[in-house]
C-alpha cells in the first residue's frame, strides 16, 4: 500500500510498504478514508520531535472503515466508520483512570501514531488499544465533519474544558491557526461573555470574521492595551495561548487580569522564561499543554447536533498520491490554506 513516510530530517517520501496486521488483540486495522496534515508532522520533518523514529509511516489525524479487529476488540466491528485519537492509550493505567491519557505509562502511551509507530497518511493503519482509540462516527455526520475530531478538535475541546470559563468572562484566545480556530469553537460553546483572538495574519482575521462575526479580533501589538480597554477587569478573564511564537507566552500573562487562568495549548521551539517578579502579585493560574484526548464520544455528539462544525477549516482536499503538493501547500500556507484533507 502507499504510505507517507519519514525518511529523515527534512525528508517525507510516498513509499510502498505491506498492509498492516494485527499485532495484538486489542489492535484494529482500519482503512483510512480521509487524512490530514499537521503543524506535527511538519515538526518530525524538521527534526524537532527526537522521539519520531525514522522509517515512520507518518500522519494522525484520521477517518476511516474498521476493517479487522482483534479479539479482545469491543467497541467497533468491521465496517464501523471511526475516528482515530491521535493519543494511544491503555484505558487502564493510573493516569488513563484519570482521564490524563497523554500520559498512559503503556509504552506505546500518549502520541504514538505517526511518530514512533506508523500513522495515517497511508491506505491503512494499524491502530493498538482500539476501544480506546476508536470512536464510532454517527450516520448522519460525514467523514469531512469528523476528520479534526482525533487531534486539533480534542485539543481545542480539551483546553476549553479546562480553562475553567464563566459566563461572565473575557476570554482571550492567542493564535488563529487550526488549533486556535477548534479551540474558539470549543470556547464558544462554554458562552462566554466576551471572545477576543488575538491574530497576526489578515487571511485567518479574515476567516473569523466571515465564519465567526460576534468574535472580536486584534493584532498582537495593539493586543494589551485591547484586552484591557475590552475586558471588565483590566485583563481577560482566561487567556488560551495557542500561537507557540517568540513572544506570545509573554504576551498570554500580560493580558491576563490578577487571578485569571491562562492556559497554554502551544508548543514552543524554545524555553519560555516565567519571570515571576514581574507577575509578583498577579496570582496567575497556569495550566500547560499536551491534549487528553479522551472526549472524542461527546465531540461527535456535539457535531451530530450541529453545535460544533469544523468543515470550514478544510479549505483544500487531495488525493494521496499528491500529497507532496499538500506539504508544500500547508508548510508554506499558501492559498489562505488552513486544513488539508488528504484522500487516502
Ligand atoms: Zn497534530
Ligand atoms: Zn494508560
Amino acid at each position: 500500500m502507499q504510505t507517507y513516510t519519514y525518511v529523515s530530517k527534512g525528508k517525507f517520501e510516498l513509499m510502498e510498504k505491506p498492509k498492516p496486521v494485527l499485532m495484538d488483540e486489542r489492535d484494529a486495522i482500519v482503512k483510512v478514508t480521509l487524512a490530514s496534515i499537521c503543524s506535527s508532522d511538519l515538526h518530525i520533518k524538521h527534526g524537532s520531535v527526537p522521539r519520531a523514529v525514522p522509517g515512520i509511516t507518518v500522519g494522525h489525524e484520521m477517518v476511516g472503515i474498521v476493517e479487522d479487529i482483534g479479539s479482545a476488540v469491543t467497541n467497533v466491528k468491521p465496517g464501523n466508520r471511526v475516528t482515530v485519537n491521535v493519543e494511544t492509550f491503555c484505558g487502564e493505567c493510573f493516569f488513563c483512570r484519570h482521564g490524563y491519557v497523554n500520559n498512559c505509562t503503556d509504552q506505546n502511551g500518549g502520541w504514538a501514531l505517526g511518530c514512533r509507530i506508523d500513522g495515517g497518511q497511508a491506505e491503512y493503519v494499524r491502530v493498538p488499544f482500539a476501544d480506546q482509540g476508536l470512536n464510532k462516527i454517527p450516520d448522519h455526520v460525514t467523514d469531512r465533519q469528523a476528520l479534526l475530531v482525533g487531534d486539533v478538535l480534542a485539543t481545542g475541546f480539551w483546553a476549553a474544558r479546562i480553562s475553567e470559563i464563566k459566563e461572565e468572562d473575557t476570554v482571550l484566545i492567542i493564535g488563529a491557526g487550526p488549533t486556535g480556530i477548534c479551540t474558539l469553537l470549543c470556547v464558544m460553546l462554554k458562552n462566554p461573555k466576551r471572545i477576543i483572538v488575538c491574530e497576526k495574519d489578515e487571511g485567518r482575521i479574515r476567516f473569523i470574521h466571515e465564519h465567526y462575526p460576534e468574535i472580536l479580533t486584534v493584532s498582537p501589538e495593539a493586543c494589551v492595551d485591547y484586552v484591557r480597554a475590552n475586558s471588565d477587569h483590566g485583563g481577560a478573564d482566561v487567556v488560551l495561548e495557542v500561537a507557540g511564537a517568540e513572544s506570545t507566552f509573554r504576551l498570554a500573562w500580560e493580558c491576563a487580569r490578577p487571578n485569571a487562568v491562562v492556559t497554554v495549548v502551544a508548543l514552543y521551539d524554545k524555553a519560555q522564561t516565567l519571570p515571576l517578579p514581574d507577575m509578583y502579585g498577579k496570582n496567575l493560574t497556569f495550566k500547560t499543554g499536551g491534549v487528553d484526548g479522551c472526549n472524542c464520544e461527546e465531540i461527535l455528539r456535539l457535531i451530530a447536533e450541529g453545535r460544533l462544525n469544523t468543515e470550514p477549516l478544510i479549505t483544500h482536499t487531495y488525493p494521496l498520491n499528491r500529497i507532496e503538493e499538500a506539504y508544500t501547500l500547508f508548510e508554506n500556507k499558501m492559498d489562505g490554506v488552513i486544513k488539508v484533507a488528504i484522500e487516502c
